[in-house]
């Protein structure tokens, strides 16, 4: 690790913590030429998780590939792209807290869900459409209306 400050190659660890995402070690260090001290931040080695579909086959847990998910939901929404990326940050974060290497689609469905309700119920909708397996179209009616009513609520 280079010094910033005078370019010496080497420098001792003064101390180490992962950051609150968890994605990164933040490391306080001391060059051992000029004795200046400076922050470093190292990505931790991630274990990829695996998300097992529908069919029982795995692929890559991919961030990506939930956001392209959303992103259709949010169409012609005015939810802004940060809020979402934010959520499929959210989302992963809370599968690597399980320490569990594998999830199930499904799972992730209730996870998106969860919280597009919470940031626009037009898009949640559209999203349980998809993912959600009503059986029928009454059990997609009664499911609006349940959101419906619980807008009304917080509203009052
Ligand atoms: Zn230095």
């Amino acid at each position: 690790m280079k010094c910033p400050f005078c370019g010496y190659l080497d420098s001792k660890v003064i101390e180490s913590r992962a950051t609150e995402e968890m994605t990164a070690v933040r490391r306080r260090r001391e060059c051992l030429s000029c004795g200046q001290r400076f922050t470093t931040y190292e990505r931790i080695e991630e274990h990829p998780i695996l998300v097992i579909k529908k069919d029982g086959s795995r692929e890559a847990f991919s961030r990506n590939k939930i956001l392209t998910g959303i992103l259709k939901a949010c169409e012609k929404r005015p939810t802004p792209l940060d809020v979402l990326e934010q959520l499929t940050f959210d989302i992963e974060r809370q599968i690597r807290q399980t320490g569990r290497g594998e999830v199930t689609s499904k799972e992730i469905g209730e996870m998106v869900m969860e919280r597009l309700k919470d940031i626009d119920d037009v898009a949640y909708v559209r999203f349980a459409s998809v993912y959600r397996d009503f059986r029928d179209v009454d059990g997609f009616k009664e499911e609006v209306e349940r959101i419906l009513a619980e807008k009304d609520r917080k509203q009052e």
